[in-house]
C-alpha cells in the first residue's frame, strides 16, 4: 500500500535526471501516484520523454512554457479529459537571464526583473489557478525555493527577489485554497548541482560553503528532497499549509 495510491499528479520542471523535480517525481511515483509531466520547448522533449518512459508508455507528456497561458490551459484541459481530477502539483521551475545572476543586484534591468518574476514566481499562481478546479478531492501544491529569498546570497540577486515573491504567493494561495482542502507549501532546498544552479556565478563555492558551515557538514541529497516532497504530498502533512520547509542540512539556522 503506497502513501499516494490513487493520487494523480502533474510535474513541471524536469529538465534531466539531476532536476530536483525528477527526485520528487520518483518519490511520488514510488508511493503509487500516477504522474503527468511537462517540458519547456522542443530542446528538452527527447530527454524528458526518455526519463518519463520509466513510468509507462502511456505517461502524459506535454509542452508547457509557464509564461504561456495557452500552453497552461492545454495541459489542464488534457488532464481533465484523461483523469477528470488532480491531487498533486509540483512547480519546480525558475529562470533569470544569466547576466542578472552575476555582479550587482543594483544593475538588474527592468526586463530581467520582469522575466525572472514571471517565470519563477507568477507561474505558481497561474498553475495553481488552473489546477484548483480539478482538485475536487483536496490536493497538495508544492514549489521549490531558496534561502536567497530571506537573506542576501551574493550573485543570487533578482532570483532572491523572485523567490521572496514565490514564498509570499505560497502563503496567499494557501489561504485562498484552504477551504477546498488544497495545501500549498514550499521546500527551501540547499544547493544541488543541477542545470539551473550552474547558471549562478560562484555556485561551486556555494556547495563548499554549505559543506563547511551547515550543522550537518554536508550538502543535501536529491533523494532527501524527494522524501520531503513525498511527506508534504502525503496525509502525514494534512495540517501543513502555507509553509516554507528548509531542507538544507540546517544551514538556515546559522548566523555565522
Ligand atoms: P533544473 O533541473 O534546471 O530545473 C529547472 C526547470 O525550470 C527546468 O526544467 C527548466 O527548463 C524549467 N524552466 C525554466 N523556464 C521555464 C519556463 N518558462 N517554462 C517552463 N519551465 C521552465 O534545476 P533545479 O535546480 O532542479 O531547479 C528546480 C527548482 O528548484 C527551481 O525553482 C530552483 O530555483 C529551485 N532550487 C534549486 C536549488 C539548487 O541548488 N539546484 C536550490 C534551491 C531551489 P529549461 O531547462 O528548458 O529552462
Amino acid at each position: 500500500m503506497g502513501l499516494l495510491d490513487g493520487k494523480i499528479g502533474v510535474v513541471f520542471g524536469v529538465a534531466n535526471k539531476r532536476s530536483i523535480a525528477w527526485a520528487i517525481a520518483q518519490a511520488w511515483a514510488r508511493e503509487g501516484a500516477r504522474l503527468a509531466f511537462t517540458y519547456q520547448g522542443e530542446r528538452l522533449k527527447e530527454n524528458v520523454a526518455e526519463l518519463v518512459s520509466a513510468f509507462g508508455s502511456d505517461t502524459l507528456l506535454m509542452p508547457c512554457d509557464v509564461t504561456r497561458d495557452d500552453q497552461i490551459e492545454a495541459v489542464f484541459q488534457e488532464l481533465r479529459q484523461r483523469h477528470g481530477r488532480l491531487h498533486l502539483l509540483l512547480h519546480s521551475v525558475a529562470f533569470a537571464p544569466r547576466e542578472a545572476l552575476e555582479g550587482r543586484y543594483l544593475d538588474t534591468s527592468r526586463e530581467a526583473f520582469r522575466v525572472a518574476l514571471d517565470v519563477s514566481a507568477y507561474s505558481l499562481t497561474a498553475l495553481a489557478r488552473a489546477a484548483a478546479p480539478l482538485m475536487t478531492e483536496g490536493g497538495s501544491i508544492l514549489t521549490l525555493s531558496y534561502y536567497g529569498a530571506e537573506k542576501v546570497v551574493p550573485h543570487y540577486n533578482v532570483m532572491g527577489v523572485a523567490k521572496a515573491a514565490l514564498e509570499a504567493s505560497v502563503r496567499y494561495l494557501a489561504y485562498d485554497l484552504g477551504p477546498q482542502r488544497v495545501r500549498v507549501n514550499a521546500i527551501s532546498a540547499g544547493p544541488v548541482n543541477t542545470l539551473a544552479a550552474r547558471g549562478i556565478s560562484g555556485f561551486t563555492e556555494m556547495l563548499r560553503h554549505y559543506e563547511a558551515k551547515s550543522p550537518l557538514r554536508r550538502n543535501v541529497l536529491p533523494e532527501e528532497l524527494g522524501a520531503t516532497g513525498l511527506f508534504l504530498a502525503s496525509d502525514g502533512a494534512a495540517a501543513i499549509t502555507g509553509q516554507v520547509i528548509y531542507v538544507d542540512c540546517g544551514y538556515q539556522i546559522m548566523g555565522m
